[in-house]
């Protein structure tokens, strides 16, 4: 398929913000390739979509940095690297630059080849691939190849995509509906005026109007995402008819979304929500883990789906020797504990995440305790539809606990609220964080927040949100970015600002986490330069405290923070798990 065509898409999917307008594009855009392309194509293209190259579940990196666009750009275009860097600080947006580079220079030559989607994607994977000394150059070498013969439309989301700075605003609603409405429905069309998407279904049975018709359809057509975490797979089958989609099993391995849970306002509101009776069970303070056990091999995943196995090998030796099950995909939560047997925060054992050397002495000196708390696929049999009492029974079955090395999830089940916060309090006294709520009769379902569990937290609440801009201190912090600009996200994934927060840095990397080491963590992302403000590609993660949220007209999502303090890194985080927007809308009504 040629990049112009997926660049023509690009260009309708940022005319606009309206979420079914771009869902009518990428329709319409799969309605027409559907016929033409092959899996492997398709496969591309819904990747493609979301400006990455990988799927969700893979963490891997490009690892293009600013500078080596700018060189790109410059060699490609023939223009002098002066002339490109102050077109940098003018529009603030590389993308723009290799768009107005590559424009000037197409006027002086008549010459364009087309390039291919696939030729793109190729280069784009060996860019992942170079190691090593020279692995730099080679890069800029992969990125000019493609500016070369692109179009200046087609240089702008080269550049964009190479530096993983796309911010097209797909969320996966509107990747679900977008397959709906290529596959299942005649004909549709865009609505300006009632801003809806009218369609016919040949496919409509006699019994069924049009709405349960597509959302039974919708339903299917998650659920097959929630196992097979790949849109492309999903289409793929649905492709052939809906009952195809059944045809699509859990695979060890191959990681799942982690089910994420909302907060409750009180044990209430948790009642409420769940039904009595109810579970509640110590809500530690520690890191997720997906583990996948197949016979002997062991696999572990953060809660972004990173691959975290080598990290832990006590934890393998744990899994293989006191869960009875040939294979089976847990889900876990390991936590720091102290020779007193009190829990640890978070904070005290980060570091076994990203430690790649000295193991065997980090596990020495920072033990880790495994409590067990779901099960999502055991000998053959997914389980995520099963509801969590027989979930949790089924791993009652399985494991042999061993006290203060790997436990399930320490719990009691009632309808009672002096019950519920006694067990609170207990929980604390431990050192855990809280209480984690969850409804009995509930599946499993990857990737939502859809409050089948919630969780209770003893603290004042704190934000995750991710750093997106970040300035240069003065004087004695010269040298430092000094003041960050967060954001958290709305239903799409689009960034929203929400203020700055420059306090409870350290000024020593000794003393934890410093205006030093977030400094170092910021530079390999900043995309563009103003002054003294850099903005950054949207990769790291802090916890932020507060004293109240505001209404305000100053940052995009409507809010600001009063007297926001860095609190932690959040390492263990990805961008799609910041704060979401209507958080804030339900934390602002609670706070009135
Ligand atoms: P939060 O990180 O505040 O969004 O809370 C959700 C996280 O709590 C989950 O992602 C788990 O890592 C963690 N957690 C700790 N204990 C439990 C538990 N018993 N059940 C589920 N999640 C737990």
């Amino acid at each position: 398929m040629e990049y112009k065509k997926l660049v023509d898409l690009y260009e309708k999917l940022f005319s606009t913000s309206k979420r079914l307008e771009k869902t009518y594009h990428i329709a319409k855009f799969l309605k027409n390739e559907l016929e033409r392309e092959n899996s492997e194509v398709l496969s591309i293209i819904f990747l493609m979509l979301r400006g990455r190259i990988f799927p969700d579940w893979d963490d891997t990196n490009l690892g293009f940095a600013a500078k080596m666009a700018i060189k790109s750009i410059t060699s490609s275009s023939g223009l002098s690297q002066s002339q490109i860097e102050s077109w940098w600080k003018e529009l603030g947006d590389l993308g723009l630059v290799a768009e107005k580079a590559m424009s000037k220079k197409k006027q002086s030559t008549l010459f364009t080849n087309s390039i291919s989607l696939q030729d793109v994607y190729s280069n784009l994977k060996k860019l992942s691939e170079q190691e090593g000394q020279g692995s730099n150059d080679r890069k800029v070498k992969l990125v000019n190849q493609l500016l070369t013969s692109a179009s200046p439309k087609e240089a702008k989301y080269i550049i964009r995509i190479v530096l993983e700075d796309m911010r097209v605003g797909i969320g996966d609603s509107t990747l679900r509906d977008s397959i709906f409405y290529s596959i299942f429905a005649g004909s549709f069309d865009y609505d300006f005026k009632q801003n809806i998407l009218n369609y016919s279904s040949s496919q409509l049975s006699k019994s069924s109007s049009n709405d349960s018709f597509r959302s039974e359809i919708i339903v299917s057509l998650q659920d097959a995402y929630d196992i097979a975490n790949d849109w492309s797979i999903v289409f793929d089958h649905a492709k052939n008819g809906i009952s195809d989609l059944e045809k699509i099993k859990l695979t060890i391995g191959k990681p799942l979304k982690v089910m994420l849970f909302p907060k409750a306002v009180d044990f209430e509101d948790a009642f409420e929500r769940l039904g009595k009776p109810c579970a509640f069970e110590f809500k530690y303070d520690g890191f997720r883990m997906q583990i996948h056990k197949d016979g002997n091999d062991v696999t572990i995943f953060t809660r972004r789906l990173d691959t975290v196995t080598e990290q832990f090998p006590e934890i393998q030796e744990l899994v293989n020797k006191n869960i009875k099950a040939d294979t089976c995909i847990l889900d876990a939560e390991a936590v720091g504990i102290g020779k007193d047997g009190r829990y640890r925060p978070f904070q005290d054992i980060s570091q076994r995440i990203k430690r790649k050397h000295d193991i065997d002495k980090l596990v020495k000196e920072l033990p880790i305790e495994l409590n067990i708390f779901d099960i999502l696929y055991l000998d053959g049999k997914t389980m995520i539809k099963e509801s969590y009492a027989k979930r949790r029974e089924a791993l009652t079955n399985i494991i042999t606990t061993k006290k203060m090395r790997i436990n399930i999830s320490e719990q009691i089940i009632t309808e009672d609220i002096s019950t519920a916060k006694r067990f609170f309090d207990k929980a604390l006294e431990v050192g855990n964080e809280g209480l984690m709520a969850k409804k009995l009769d509930a599946p499993y379902k990857p990737g939502a927040r859809v409050g089948y569990g919630m969780k209770i937290k003893g603290m004042k609440e704190s934000l995750d949100l991710v750093i997106i801009k970040a300035e240069y201190g003065e004087g004695k912090r010269a040298g430092w970015l000094t003041s960050f600009t967060v954001a958290c996200m709305d239903e799409d994934g689009v960034l929203l600002e929400i203020g700055k927060v420059s306090t409870g840095l350290k000024e020593k990397d000794e003393e934890g986490t410093s205006f030093n080491i977030l400094t170092q963590l910021l530079i390999p992302l900043i995309i563009s330069e103003s002054g003294k403000e850099v903005t950054v590609k949207p990769r790291i993660i802090i916890e932020i405290g507060y004293e109240e949220l505001q209404r305000s007209q100053t940052y995009s999502s409507g809010y600001a923070l009063r007297f926001p303090r860095f609190l932690n890194l959040r390492e263990d985080r990805s961008v799609d798990e910041i704060t979401t927007i209507d958080y804030l809308d339900k934390l602002y009504l609670e706070q009135k």
